[in-house]
């Protein structure tokens, strides 16, 4: 994998289910519990949001129109190739109705330009796992399972709001791996109050036991708006220490790392390369996506992004009203996208090839950091070599927004490789554009939780 990608990469497609059966004490996803007539309403608006970027020429060739905001002219959409990758998110995607999944499949292969071999990545919660579904979601062209597990420790499901036992999430694994997906991948999460280094070890013992070709592992952050964060405000939630946080992260790589699972990003480790997530990886290497639904996320890959509106009602509404239910566009500088490239990428242990990201963005990082690369990587943050290629340490992976920050982008692409004329990039700059980016990578689909590293995850 490469960090920053090569031009003309194929973009992915991701669809945003905003629907659960409950919502957890953690999550700030855009979820809510959904009865049957909003699941049919989401439905309907879901296909006429397919329908809207399929007429307006998605594809190869195709140039989505113009418009801001709302207009669906202001947008463009011209990578250049079919969707290699197709990831159904949420939300809990395996709740959906087999014959509401199966239409949203149709509608997508038929309206847009889906590669034949797409990688298609379904998230799933143990408790929807039967061999029924599992047969259905293969023939309808599921390659990738994605099961939110959490935890195989009973207290720490329990004081996550998960309504599934450590043995039906064994359960669900067994049958998953047995089904014959490419690829099943876990979740899990770290940094769970009350959670010792022990149970954590025990948790991750058990994975790497059950052989899963993939595992990404999140840590617990409290979000605004979640009951956890209010329980925080009544001081009724017992904080876990930065310390013990990260002995936990140095702890989880150490341990998949010699189980077999080496880390190809800071929350995400795979047996093979071959069982990495293609999808994942767009966000990570700066390719372009279109998501659809209610909050998902979209890059076209050059300068724009733009975000749909997060509740259901209000997408809904904008879709009915404006015939798009895009909330906000952005348009980044050469600069932002320099620093959303280094942001991301360090987040890889590709790292970043700063003579390809020279000649990508046209600005050249080399002058004007020469001095900060070379003490990174005295400080172990860094990988030593020529300073044309940035790859982050183990130390350097647990502090990668933080490295990103500390760099200074030349401004203007046409003053690449020369002078002083320079912005310091201190976290509080990093753009909004950087932070959804990477919240995003992080396997946090559809909605910017305002943090640049960490996070859960369904
Ligand atoms: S954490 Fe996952 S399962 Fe729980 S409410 Fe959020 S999206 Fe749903």
């Amino acid at each position: 994998m490469s960090a920053v990608s090569e031009a003309g990469a194929a973009p992915g497609l991701y669809v945003h289910v905003p629907f659960c059966d409950r919502v957890c004490p953690y999550c700030d996803f855009a979820v809510q519990t959904g009865g049957p007539r909003q699941r049919d309403a989401y439905l309907r608006s879901l296909l006429q949001e397919i329908r809207c970027w399929a007429d307006r020429g998605v594809g190869p060739t195709g140039s989505l129109g113009s418009a801001s905001g709302r207009d669906p002219e202001a947008l463009r959409w011209e990578p250049g190739q079919a969707f290699d990758s197709v990831y159904l998110g949420g939300g809990t995607p395996s709740s959906l109705a087999l014959d509401a999944l199966e239409q949203i499949l149709a509608a997508l292969r038929g309206g847009l330009p889906v590669a034949e071999d797409a990688e298609l990545t379904l998230e799933a919660n143990p408790e929807d796992i039967s061999d029924h579904r599992l047969a259905a979601w293969r023939s309808l062209g599921v390659s990738r399972l994605s099961l939110g597990v959490q935890s195989f420790d009973p207290a720490a499901l329990d004081l996550l709001g998960r309504s599934h036992t450590p043995r039906q999430a064994i359960a669900a694994i067994e049958r998953s791996m047995a089904a014959g997906f490419d690829a099943v991948s876990l979740d899990l999460i770290f940094a769970v109050p009350g959670q010792t280094v022990a149970s954590w070890e025990a948790s991750l013992q058990r994975a790497v036991e059950l052989r899963p070709h993939h595992i990404s592992c999140y840590e617990l952050t409290v979000h605004p708006g979640t009951r956890f964060f209010r329980a925080r405000q009544r001081g009724g939630f017992l904080e876990v220490s930065d310390d013990h946080k990260a002995e936990q992260f140095f702890v989880t790589h150490r341990f998949l790392a010699a189980a077999g699972y080496p880390a190809y990003e800071v929350s995400n480790f795979a047996r093979r390369p071959e069982f990495r997530s293609r999808h994942n990886a767009k966000y990570w290497d700066h390719t372009a996506y279109l998501g659809l639904g209610p909050s998902a996320h979209s890059y076209d890959g050059r300068h724009q992004r733009w975000w749909n509106e997060p509740r259901l009602i209000d997408w809904q509404s904008a879709l009915d009203g404006a015939g798009s239910g895009v909330l906000e566009v952005e348009t980044l500088t050469p600069e932002q996208r320099v620093l959303e490239a280094l942001a991301l990428g360090l987040r890889t242990t590709a790292g970043v090839d700063l003579e390809h990201m020279a000649g990508l963005y046209g600005i050249d990082l080399r002058p004007s950091n020469a001095t900060l690369v070379e003490s990174l990587a005295e400080r172990g943050l860094l990988e030593g070599g020529s300073g044309q290629r940035l790859v982050p340490t183990l130390e350097g992976l647990a502090l990668a927004d933080t490295l990103a920050a500390a760099f200074e982008i030349p401004t203007g692409a046409d003053k690449a490789s020369t002078g002083p004329d320079k912005v310091s990039t201190g976290a509080d700059e990093v753009p909004s554009s950087a932070k959804r980016a990477s919240a995003r990578a992080s396997g946090i689909d559809a909605t910017w939780r305002g943090a640049v590293l960490g996070g859960n995850r369904p």
